[in-house]
């Protein structure tokens, strides 16, 4: 049912912006999951933003999967700047999260994937 209303919400959006020449591509990837989020990010930010080729990839089988990714497109041009950085840092959060980290408070190396410092127990702060 939830694929169902995304499926209508984004014909609507295609419907509506499809033929603005303002529009922007902002960036691809293969996973619609990430994709439907980086819009979700945008959208909270106030920038318009659509999904395009979200349903060539998965449906009649007809294309490799790997040929036609989604595309997070912006509606207006003069967003375009905005949106890459929104989006440049998102992906820049989801990888700093398995980045090594110093302790500030025992100045001791964490590995990412840990959350706490296994010297002295304090939480490490992402900011
Ligand atoms: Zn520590």
């Amino acid at each position: 049912m939830k694929s169902f209303v995304w499926l209508e919400s984004a014909r609507n959006s295609l419907g509506r912006f499809c033929y603005t020449d303002q529009m922007e591509r902002v960036y691809s990837e293969h996973s619609p999951i990430f994709i439907h989020h980086l819009k979700d990010i945008l959208e909270e930010k106030g920038i318009a933003a659509i999904i395009k080729n979200e349903f060539l990839s998965g449906g009649a089988g007809e294309l490799p999967p790997t040929e036609v990714w989604p595309e997070l497109w912006v509606v207006e041009s003069e967003d375009r700047d905005a949106a890459k950085k929104i989006v440049h840092e998102f992906i820049e959060s989801t990888k700093s999260i398995s980045k090594d980290w110093l302790c500030t408070v025992c100045g001791e190396k964490i590995e990412g994937q840990f959350k706490a410092c296994w010297s002295c127990g304090s939480v490490h702060n992402t900011g």
